[in-house]
């Protein structure tokens, strides 16, 4: 007899006044699962947890059934620059997000594979994978239970993603480096990426 998971119905839900509030308003929602953002998604200094709020997070979900977590990266980060600089901080920052992923005991990191203004399409891409591999090395996602997953975007001129063979490019250059799914983003809204 197959056994059907019960179905998961959530939000992006703010973090503010505290982590642990994103799961109250979960569960005044009615969600069993949620989105956040770990921290400011348009700063690059990333605001630090508190761990006595992560513990407390962490209770909350567990008591109100709140699963799969999911965590939205900052929207400044860019995989695919091909400013060199601009790549390194996007890097940094990523590495970032998957340490607070990894914290919060998230199941899965939304990442967009970026803009490759300056490159070639599926340089850009590639690019992106290798980034996503020197982002996460020497993390252990799998212990973790975190996967990465690439989504869509909505394809402006240099934004990648834009396809969904785009997404699977990514997905299959990083194919037994770490856990990596795609995730289907349905708003479409356009972003503007920094170089
Ligand atoms: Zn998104």
């Amino acid at each position: 007899m197959s056994r059907k998971a019960p179905r998961r119905i959530g939000i992006h839900i703010s973090i503010a006044g505290g982590i642990q509030k994103a799961a109250e308003r979960a569960r005044d929602m009615g969600c069993n699962t949620l989105q956040i953002f770990s921290s400011s998604p348009r700063q690059w200094a990333a605001s630090e947890l508190s761990r006595p709020h992560c513990e407390h997070f962490l209770r909350l979900r567990e008591n109100y059934d709140l699963k799969p977590l999911v965590i939205h990266t900052n929207y400044l980060i860019n995989l695919a620059s091909s400013d060199q600089l601009f790549l390194q901080k996007s890097i940094e920052a990523f590495r970032g997000e998957v340490e607070r992923a990894l914290d919060l005991c998230a199941d899965y990191l939304v990442l967009h594979p970026g803009s490759f203004r300056g490159a070639d399409r599926s340089r850009g891409l590639l690019q992106t994978a290798a980034a996503i591999a020197a982002s996460t090395k020497g993390l252990d996602l799998v212990k973790g239970g975190l996967t990465i997953l690439i989504e869509n975007s909505a394809g402006a001129e240099f934004s990648l993603g834009g396809s969904f063979e785009q997404v699977a490019e990514v997905i299959h250059h990083l194919h037994g480096i770490i856990p990596v799914a795609a995730c289907i983003e349905s708003a479409h809204r356009r972003r503007n990426y920094r170089p």
